[in-house]
């Protein structure tokens, strides 16, 4: 990214999958908090791989919104990967992330640039004071999320803050700095250390659209926290295999006397049980292990976790001409392919 390009003041950075039916509202709304700062501002609209008409809307709104940029995900890589994309795409010396449902006002935009400077803050979180547009078990199953959350990593975890907040750009760039491909941000950002401060809003209802957050998606987002943050779990795992040995222990005593006594012949549910009982609790430490040689895995193959297609801001600084392609002589080295590299080239700017 060049450091060079004059920098906006802000950068709203919004993830959207298949937002059509709420995206004109929501642009509306968003313009008009954003025309009202009075300061240079960009919207980064990451469309995640949208199917409907997500796409020709926002090009729709670019034709008279200067202020608009879209970046395309080639594929739909998930709400947080889409944030990420968004975040470290973002130019602005204040970037803050927003849903496209307007379930976080666009109004609190303000007040939180307000508290940054004020404050001289770096990160300025969204807290959900009310949840009563939620449904009972979206507020129960969130409210578990975050209780887990701050025993696991930390109470700098803030309590019911989402992906609405405000970063500033030197919190952006450590971000940056971090090896993960992935991270999930609610508790990275608490764990960058930055000065922070929190402004509460209401969290209101979807106007139009449906959530993209089905229950499997909830437990993925959870899994994917505990593990990513904490070994807790491989503890529970060593814990729960001390107190087998331990009750194990007492019953080969048992066993043993009821052996000297001559009554072991009866006993088979209780064999069965225990059996059970163990065969269960191996199989729990083994997912367990499971979950973090997966996410070994997928750290060591290094993949990114979106494709950029195609950035409006690039635009500009796309050259007229492709880079000429060096054509390799030696066929009979199959190291450096030059061709492969056109093609992540040129697919890169499409
Ligand atoms: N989103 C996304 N990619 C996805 C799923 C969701 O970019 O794969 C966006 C979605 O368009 C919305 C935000 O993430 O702007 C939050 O999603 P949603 O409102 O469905 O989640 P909920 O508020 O119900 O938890
Ligand atoms: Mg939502």
């Amino acid at each position: 990214m060049a450091p060079t390009r004059p920098e906006p003041v802000l950068s709203v950075v919004v993830p959207m999958f298949n937002e059509e039916a709420v995206l004109p509202l929501f642009a509306r709304r968003l313009r008009v908090v954003l025309d009202g700062l009075g300061e240079a501002y960009e919207v980064v609209a990451v469309d995640d791989g949208s199917t409907d008409g997500t796409p020709a809307g926002l090009a729709a709104l670019r034709v008279g919104w200067p202020g608009l940029r879209v970046v395309r995900l080639r594929r739909n890589s998930g709400h947080q990967a889409a944030l990420v994309a968004g975040v470290l795409r973002a130019h602005g010396r204040y970037v803050v992330s927003i849903d496209a449902d307007l379930q976080d006002p666009p109004e609190t935009i303000g007040e939180m640039l307000r508290r940054a400077r004020a404050d001289d803050l770096d990160i300025v979180y969204g807290v959900r004071d009310d949840r009563s547009t939620d449904s009972p078990f979206k507020r129960w199953t969130a409210g578990a999320y975050y209780r887990l959350m701050r025993r696991l990593v930390g109470k700098q975890v803030p309590a019911q803050a989402g992906d609405f907040r405000l970063l500033s750009r030197a919190a952006v760039e450590a971000l940056r700095e971090l090896p993960e491909r992935s991270p999930v941000l609610r508790l990275v950002v608490p764990w960058l250390g930055f000065p922070s401060g929190a402004v509460t809003y209401r969290r209101q209802e979807r106007p139009a659209g449906r959530t993209k957050y089905p229950l499997t998606r909830m437990v993925g987002l959870a899994a994917e926290s505990v593990t990513s943050f904490s070994a807790a779990p491989l503890r529970f795992a060593t814990w729960l295999g001390l107190a087998g040995v331990v009750v194990c222990g007492l019953l080969v005593v048992l066993a043993v006397a009821a052996w000297l006594a001559g009554a072991t012949v009866t006993g088979w549910p209780s064999l069965y049980v225990a059996i059970l009982f163990l065969g269960a609790v191996q199989l729990l430490c083994l997912g367990l292990l499971g979950e973090y040689v997966a996410r070994i895995y997928t750290a060591v193959q290094g993949r990114p976790a979106y494709f950029v297609a195609t950035d409006t801001a690039d635009e500009r600084h796309r050259p007229a001409e492709p880079a000429p392609v060096e054509v390799v002589e030696d066929t009979d080295d199959p190291a450096p392919v030059a061709g492969d590299a056109a093609t992540v080239l040129t697919d890169a700017r499409r």
